[in-house]
This record gives C-alpha cells, structure tokens and sequence, in this order.
C-alpha cells in the first residue's frame, strides 16, 4: 500500500539528502504516524471502562520506538528475556508488562518475577508446577483447536504449539486457584495480518463465552481478556484498510452484554505489533546493479537480511521510486538482494518504473517484522534504523551492523572440553 500521504510528504523531498547523509540502505519510521495510530487505537476502544494495549515487542523492538508506545500509554508484550529487559530499561514494570513465551525455560520464568514481576501468560497447563513462584495473578493462552481456523503466518489452531487445549482450559483455571492465584486473565491469539475485522469479533466472543463457563464453574472473576495481536495492514495497494471502527464498535457491545450479564466488565487487551507501526515505516534501498538476462533484475544494496518477508511468506511491499512516482516509463522486472539464495528478491516480475543504477527504491510496509527479523546468514549485514521526528528532523535509533559485530562470537581464546 503507498504509504500515509503525509509520511511521504514529509520524506520524499528529504530522501535524497537523508539517504547522503546516512547512506543506504536504512529502515525509517514515522513517528507522527506511529503516534496517529496509537490515539486511533484508544479512541476507538474508549467505551471500554478499562483498555490496554501492550505492544507486541517483536514487532519493532527499537527503545526509541517503545518509548512512544510508553508515552501513549502502551504496555509491552514480551516473548524473550531481551525484550522484558528493553522494556524494564524503559521502567515498565509489573501490570505494564505482560508475558507471553511458549516452551518458557525456568531461568524465562526467573527473570520475569524479579524487578516487579509481569502478567505472566502461561501457554501450558504443566507450567503451573514450574513457575518458581505462584503469581496472584495469572492468564492463561487458550488455543481453540479445531473450532477455530487460523492463517499461515500462525498455523491453524489444531496444528499450532501455542496454549491451551479445550479440554484442558477449565482444570488450568481450576489448578492455578488450588494454589493460590487470586486474579486472572484469559488470552489467545490465533491469526496474524488478519484483514477481516469480524475475525477479531468472533475472538472476542469466544473468550467472553469461555470466561464466563469459567467464571461459572469455578466462582471466579476475569481481570482482563486479552484478544492478542493479529490486526491486518493492507500491505497491497487493492487492500482495503483494516476496519478497526467496526471492530471496536461490536467489541464493545459484546463487553457491554457482558456487564448486563455479570454485573462487572473485564478490562480488554491487546497485543497488537504490525498494526501500530507497520504502516509507519519504509526500506529505503539504492539501485546498484541492472542485470538482463532471462529477465530483468534490479540489484538494490540491501537484501533480505534487513527485510525476510518477501521471501518467508512470499509477502507483496509495495515499492516506489523515488521522482518517478508518476508518469514514468514502467518496466516488469526483479528486485533482488546479493544473498545466494534466489528468494532473495523484494519483488518478483513487478511491473515498475524503468529503474537506473543510483535512484532510490522506497520498499514500504516495513514497520513491523521488518529489521526485526533481520539475521546474518551468508555473513551479510543488518541495516541502519532512522526516524523521522514530529519537527521533521532525522535521527540514527540503531547503526548498522559492521563486519566487527559479526566476528564478535568468533572464539579466539582457547575453549576446548578434553575427554
Ligand atoms: C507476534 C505476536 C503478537 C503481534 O502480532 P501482530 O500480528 O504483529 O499484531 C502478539 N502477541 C503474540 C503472543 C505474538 O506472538
């Protein structure tokens, strides 16, 4: 999808002396639109006596970026012991922090409980017995199973290795209260990039249902509900925008009915990643190499070390040129990387202005699971992170990676185990 016109008004005239002055490739970020997004989200939800959203870390796990999230008002959702330590440096603590790990090791569970301890989100029933203290707070990951259907970035339900089961579900609740727990939550998250808002409704009524039978069949009370991440971007420029006023409205109703019903209201939570930043950031990358052989290949600077989407899920990111927007002479071609593996390719036969060695390629979309997922295979390198700030000014929030912190777990010391 072209990016927001107000993120290209203010980075399009810029580009050519921000990409001089920094050097390409670079992923950038808006933060205006970041911000726009997070009130968005608020607004949308604010018949909800209690809404909170943790952002899902993954997404974008950069300081400068949880800082915004934190200044917004976000909690943060964490999966690793290094994303609760760049959340805590940021002084979340406690109910700020939510923790959501599948196949939790005991030094996981350790370091979660100290400094204030977090929601821990249990994703296994056996995990009762291997928390090394007994939280008064718990939640638990439901996985619907075949009830449900899921999408490919997460799996189906029945096939998938998160949470827990139907039948398991109430003796998890049933357990955790024999031992002491006195307040719970109930989580799930079944589907990523997910475009139809009536997906997330049909969520939230589920986990409504549950906590009642729940709520019933052990005489306790539910927190929170939390309905995971998942919500959709229109990565392709047909795709309609997610309809997140719809799906608010309806949440709502149903928290509402709950309140008639129960006399209470659960707070609702999230844990959305790609939607909040998704949009807001690009891949700006320099054409280096025109190849033409059986086709034609656009060799850009970067590869898919800074950007693995294309190639893991055969993910479309829409691309512009910059000054040849509109109007210029266009082209079927592929956009690659210099990684040996061939789905190293932002674009595959894409029909594209005619591109010359030095114009600049803004790969967009890639504000969520973009540098995140970056790694080092073939030795090559992840990219530079920049922001574009509200006043319009350009700031470095990670350097690009160098040929020194790849030899860095290099072991030049003599380690050597004799047997
Ligand atoms: C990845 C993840 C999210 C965020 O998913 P998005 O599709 O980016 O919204 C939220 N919760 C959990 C547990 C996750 O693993």
């Amino acid at each position: 999808m072209p990016i927001s016109a107000t993120f290209q008004r203010a980075l399009y005239p810029q580009l050519d002396t921000i990409a001089s002055h920094f050097g390409t490739p670079f992923h950038i970020y808006d933060e205006a639109g970041i911000r726009q997004t997070c009130r968005g989200l608020k607004k949308a939800f604010a018949g909800i006596e209690e809404f909170k959203e943790y952002f899902a870390v993954k997404a974008l796990p950069n300081p400068s970026i949880l800082q915004i999230m934190r200044e917004e008002g976000f909690g943060f959702d964490c999966s690793s012991v290094t994303e609760l330590v760049m959340s805590r440096e940021l002084g979340a603590r406690g109910q700020d922090i939510m923790y959501t790990s599948n196949n939790t090791s005991s030094r996981e569970f350790h370091l979660a409980q100290e400094q204030g301890g977090c929601i821990l989100n249990l994703d296994d029933i056996a995990l009762l017995d291997k928390v090394p203290q007994l939280p008064r707070q718990i939640c638990f990951r439901y996985n619907p199973g075949n009830s449900r259907r899921g999408n490919e970035i997460i799996g189906t339900p029945e096939e998938a290795k998160y949470g827990v089961s139907r039948d398991q579900i109430v003796d998890a609740y049933r357990r955790a209260k024999k031992g002491g727990v006195e307040r719970f939550g109930i989580h799930t998250m079944l589907a990523s990039n997910e475009l139809n808002y009536t997906y997330m409704v049909q969520t939230s009524h589920m986990l409504l249902n549950l906590a009642e039978e729940i709520e019933e069949a052990l005489g306790l009370r539910f927190d929170f509900i939390n309905i995971g991440g998942g919500l959709g971007i229109p990565y392709r420029p047909e795709d309609a925008p997610f309809d997140l006023k719809s799906m608010a409205a309806e949440i709502t109703s149903q928290f509402l009915e709950y309140k008639q019903r129960r006399g209470y209201m659960p707070a609702l939570y999230m844990e959305s990643g790609r939607y909040m930043t998704g949009p807001h950031g690009v891949l700006v990358t320099r054409a280096i190499n025109r190849k033409e052989i059986y086709r034609t290949y656009i060799g850009v600077d970067a590869c898919m070390t800074a950007l693995m989407r294309p190639a893991m899920y055969g993910a479309y990111h829409h691309i512009d040129v910059l000054g040849k927007e509109s109007g210029a002479p266009q082209e079927v071609v592929d956009v690659v990387g210099s990684l040996c593996e061939n789905n190293d390719k932002f674009a595959i036969q894409r029909q594209l202005p005619v591109i010359d060695d030095g114009d600049i390629l803004i790969i967009q979309d890639t504000g969520a699971h973009g540098h995140a997922m970056g790694f080092n295979y073939n030795g090559k390198l992840r990219p530079q992170e920049l922001i574009l700030r509200e006043n319009g000014s350009v700031e470095m929030i990670r350097r690009a990676e160098t040929e020194d912190d790849y030899f860095r777990t290099l072991q030049f010391d003599r380690n050597v185990l004799e047997l």
